[in-house]
């Protein structure tokens, strides 16, 4: 810690995986004899470069690029590309050590990585989008290949950047291959990679409560954001006859009793690119809460009344103050759609309530899952029907959630995923990297 400050959220997520390996290292004490800990928390590799780009207005832009290279003991690097004004290189950091032990969840032969920018897209043209990107990838493109590293979207990156970033990397090398995914689905994307972290994330609620004898039907949900994530929450809330009545984005909080309006939702936020306060033009009986008032102690979203909540905007977003409204009004699930939506202090109100918790790194596998059937499907030259990736992916999200509850119950916790998640990705990992020296 001494020698690399302020990276804050990297140390909460090492702290919990660590924190929850305890059990595992007294039981195999050999993880220490290979320095599996020092090497799992080194990235093996980190790249940070300039990104100028020129905008509207004739004037040259500079930005800061990323990429972290964390983990490739199970297959080539994997994550998302992130471009938001709060990215740091600590920020890339936790995100690519939490999807060393996602990735190795899905059961796919996939490592971990993450990437990403401090540029915002928000107010910016689409020519200058793509600039950005093109510039973007002209230093990336050196480090990543199908076989090596295959970044994907996240926040800020969806398929209109995917689509810049992709045919830059194509122009670059003269290759056509699978070195991004989220690619448009008439020129390799995966039919249903768009839909598949939020679909899993209700699949994985669904694991969860099945478990406990109870069902996802009838349930009012609480969902937040309103980016890729949370509105194929809300879609497949729909689906399997649940009422999401919530979203929220950077600028306020949105509850509409009667059900969220899915198509509008899409229209504001896909097309338009526009702040959900316009919903209210539509629906009068909806309400709005901008950010200037929310609680002081966390987020208006979790203050509504629910059954389940989904939090899908960003790392934490729920505190251990909006846990402790959550419980008070009876919540019994929590499915993750965000990466580390929940506070340190959150995380353990949940585990301490003994509802239903489902950590991101296990209940939002399902993008990633779904980014290595695309790999799958650029390599093979095939594209796969709709109904062969759902089912593959309720699958996969079941065989998560399987290990995480039987890793969680082989140390004697039983409920506890988090316990579960953490173990059960590492020691795939570890083992790897034991199986492969040291390297
Ligand atoms: P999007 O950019 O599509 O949407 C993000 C949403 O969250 C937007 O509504 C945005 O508001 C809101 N948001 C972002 N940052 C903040 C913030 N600091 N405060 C308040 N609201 C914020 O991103 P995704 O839906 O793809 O990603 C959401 C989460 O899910 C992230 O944690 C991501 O890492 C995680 N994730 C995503 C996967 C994927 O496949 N996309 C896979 C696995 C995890 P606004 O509209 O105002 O910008």
């Amino acid at each position: 810690r001494k020698s690399s400050p302020a990276q804050t959220e990297f140390y909460q997520a090492a702290e919990e995986v660590l924190e929850c390996l305890r059990p595992l290292f007294e039981r195999s004490p050999y993880y220490h004899d290979h320095s599996i800990i020092e090497r799992i928390v080194e990235p093996e590799r980190q790249i940070m470069f300039r990104v100028c780009w020129t905008d509207d207005a004739g004037r040259v832009r500079v930005n800061k690029g990323y990429r972290v290279q964390f983990n490739s003991a199970l297959g080539p690097y994997k994550g998302g590309l992130r471009f938001h004004p709060s990215v740091t290189s600590g920020i890339i950091k936790f995100l690519g050590f939490e999807q060393i032990f996602k990735n190795a969840l899905t059961g796919l032969p996939i490592g971990g990585g993450k990437g990403g920018s401090d540029f915002d897209p928000k107010g910016k043209s689409d020519a200058e989008i793509m600039r950005f990107c093109q510039s973007f990838m002209t230093e990336l493109y050196r480090y990543i290949g199908p076989t090596t590293d295959v970044p994907a979207g996240d926040i800020g990156v969806g398929a209109r950047e995917i689509g810049y970033l992709y045919g830059q990397y194509k122009r670059l090398t003269g290759r056509y291959e699978g070195v991004l995914t989220g690619k448009g689905l008439n020129w390799g994307g995966s039919i249903g990679r768009k839909e598949a972290t939020g679909y899993g994330a209700v699949y994985f609620a669904q694991n969860m409560l099945e478990a406990r004898g109870d069902s996802i039907k009838g349930k009012t949900c609480l969902v937040s954001g309103a980016g890729n994530v949370a509105i194929y929450t809300i879609e497949k809330l729909y689906e399997v006859g649940a009422k999401p009545v919530t979203c929220s984005d950077s600028r306020g909080t949105l509850h509409d009793p009667r059900g969220v309006d899915l198509a509008l939702l899409k229209e504001l936020k896909e097309v338009k690119r526009t702040s959900l306060e316009a919903y209210l033009e539509q629906h009068t009986e909806a309400s709005y809460t901008p950010v200037d008032d929310y609680p002081t102690d966390g987020h208006a979203v979790w203050r509504i009344e629910g059954d389940v909540a989904f939090p899908c905007a960003t790392q934490n977003e729920l505190t251990e103050a909006d846990a402790e409204t959550l419980l008070g009004n009876g919540v019994t699930c929590i499915s993750e759609g965000a990466n580390m939506p929940s506070t340190a202090a959150a995380v353990d109100r949940f585990l301490a309530a003994r509802i239903a918790y489902g950590p991101g790194k296990a209940a939002n596998a399902g993008g990633v899952a779904t980014s290595q059937l695309e790999m799958a499907q650029n390599s093979s030259m095939q594209q796969w029907p709709l109904q062969k990736v759902d089912a593959r992916l309720k699958e996969i999200m079941a065989n998560i959630y399987k290990q995480c509850a039987d890793t969680a119950e082989e140390f004697g916790e039983p409920n506890n995923l988090v316990l579960g998640a953490n173990i059960a990705g590492f020691r795939k990992v570890a083992d790897a990297m034991i199986d492969q020296g040291a390297v």
